[in-house]
């Protein structure tokens, strides 16, 4: 049985003192929701101040980037070395990364296996852009790039797949739990014939795309969808741990 799984994306907003306004205002209700392991990435500089109110709670915490090399003259860059101090988690791969600053597949594929390396857990966002949708060329587009990131990767629990289609993110036009569901067990058929059958059937793939309040029940009633991967809907405490609360309940009752 997979653990469901949610994960807020808070992307390039709030400040250090809103980033901790946030999760003071989600904290107990979020610690108390058992059954799904829960994370927040916030940006770089809330790490270290969130990762202090998280310490004992059942909330864990991500990065939303880092570079693959541990140190050096890299300036700017936030090394794997650096983020476990502080994290369990690392979002690699996420679409906005590829788009607006250059993230090939080989990138992401060195990214992955550094964060393996130091002990982060990847969660590794893959998914394809609206004109490819429309070309159906989803399978071709997420299979290479489930591919590409897993290349020299050995078989790991530690991994989670967000499948995340460009044309949803951010666009309040996310895609049903159907068409999500069939991307998604494509996903593990791709992680089957890489890996094996059954670390395939080990894994956690997440759906994410303007996934809110209102739309989850719809994803996490279809049984190959183990969670969500949410960007816009986390930077509202009330909805993100309603978005919780949701994937516990369901999730339980399909048990
Ligand atoms: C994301 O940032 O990964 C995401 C899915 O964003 P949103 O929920 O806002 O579409």
């Amino acid at each position: 049985m997979r653990i469901p799984f949610v994960a807020g994306n808070w992307k390039m907003n709030t400040t250090a003192a809103e980033a901790e306004r946030l999760v003071f205002e989600m904290l107990e209700r979020l610690d108390r929701i058992e059954g799904v392991e829960k994370v927040v990435c916030p940006p770089f500089v809330s790490l270290v101040g969130i990762s202090m109110m998280l310490q004992s709670s059942s909330i864990k915490l991500g990065a939303q980037n880092m570079y693959f090399e541990i140190k050096g003259a890299y300036t700017g860059e936030i090394s794997p070395l650096m983020l476990r101090e502080l994290c369990e988690f690392v979002i690699l791969g996420h679409s906005e990364r590829r788009m607006h600053f250059g993230e090939t597949d080989e990138i992401v594929n060195k990214k992955v296996g550094a964060a393996l390396a130091n002990k982060l857990r990847p969660i590794l966002c893959v998914g394809e852009r609206l004109e490819e949708n429309e070309a159906g060329k989803t399978e071709e587009v997420v299979e290479r790039q489930v591919t590409a990131a897993l290349r020299g990767v050995e078989p790991v629990h530690d991994l989670v797949i967000a499948y995340e289609p460009v044309w949803a993110i951010g666009t309040g036009r996310a895609a049903s739990g159907k068409q999500a569901g069939v991307a998604i067990q494509f996903i593990r058929g791709v992680v089957a014939k890489l890996w094996n059958r059954s670390m395939a059937q080990d894994l956690r793939i997440l759906y994410g795309g303007s996934v809110s309040g209102a739309n989850i029940t719809e994803f996490i009633s279809h049984p190959e969808i183990d969670g969500a991967l949410v960007g816009g809907a986390s930077l509202n405490a009330e909805e993100f741990v309603g978005i919780v609360e949701k994937t516990a309940e369901i999730k339980r009752k399909i048990k």
